[in-house]
């Protein structure tokens, strides 16, 4: 299947690799390992700090990076995009997500992956978490939908992980609002509602010694 999709993505040239660049639908990745995510959860003082930050991180560059790009591609439409970043998602290893564009574009949808590649190796690495951890994938999911239904208010929370010892990742795709106001503590935490007497999860983490 990736073995399919990486061929079409080249037959279409939008995947073009040269030496020492890759550009995916016109914008310059680099692959790096999938530990990354992981140790940067391991390695920090506040694990939902870090959590929030790297979901923000991911949506923000996400979205301005590659996705709106796409997006405005001639002849795009949004079920297309959504499948061409689902497509994305998968070749480029976060793990093989089973989704309902439908629901996507609604900003209302649960979506699964399986083999999520930061779960595998935080359970490899660190081990069993108490906590879902793939807050990056939150991110890249959550800037699929930002796009797809044009709304800034939709968010991604992250119900079962690998990393915790479920079968697979699940998502919950909501509006902001009827996340924060399920009731759900954990939901309130993954996005960050503890930390917002500081000014932003993002400008506000700055290196030790440098505060
Ligand atoms: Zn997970």
């Amino acid at each position: 299947m990736k073995t399919t999709q990486l061929i079409k993505g080249l037959l279409w040239r939008q995947i073009i690799f040269k030496e020492g660049e890759i550009t995916i639908y016109g914008h310059p990745m680099q692959l790096t390992v999938s530990a990354l995510f992981p140790y940067l959860l391991k390695n920090t003082e506040d694990f939902w700090k870090e959590s929030c930050f790297q979901y923000d991180m991911m949506k923000k560059t996400y979205v301005e990076g590659i996705y709106r790009k796409l997006m405005n591609q001639k002849d795009m439409t949004e079920d297309k995009f959504i499948k061409s970043c689902m497509n994305l998602l998968d070749l480029c290893g976060w793990g093989k997500p089973s989704f309902e564009s439908s629901e996507i574009l609604k900003g209302d949808a649960n979506l699964q992956i399986e083999d999520s590649a930061i779960a595998t190796m935080y359970k490899k690495l660190i081990g069993v978490s108490e906590h879902p951890v793939c807050s990056a994938t939150r991110g890249v999911l959550a800037g699929i939908v930002t796009v797809a239904s044009k709304r800034d208010d939709i968010e991604v929370v992250e119900t079962m992980c690998l990393a915790k010892g479920d079968q697979y990742c699940e998502f919950l795709i909501k509006p902001r609002e009827e996340l924060v106001n399920s009731g759900n503590k954990n939901f309130r935490i993954q996005l960050g509602m503890h930390l917002k007497d500081e000014s932003n999860s993002i400008t506000s983490r700055v290196p030790p010694g440098r505060g």
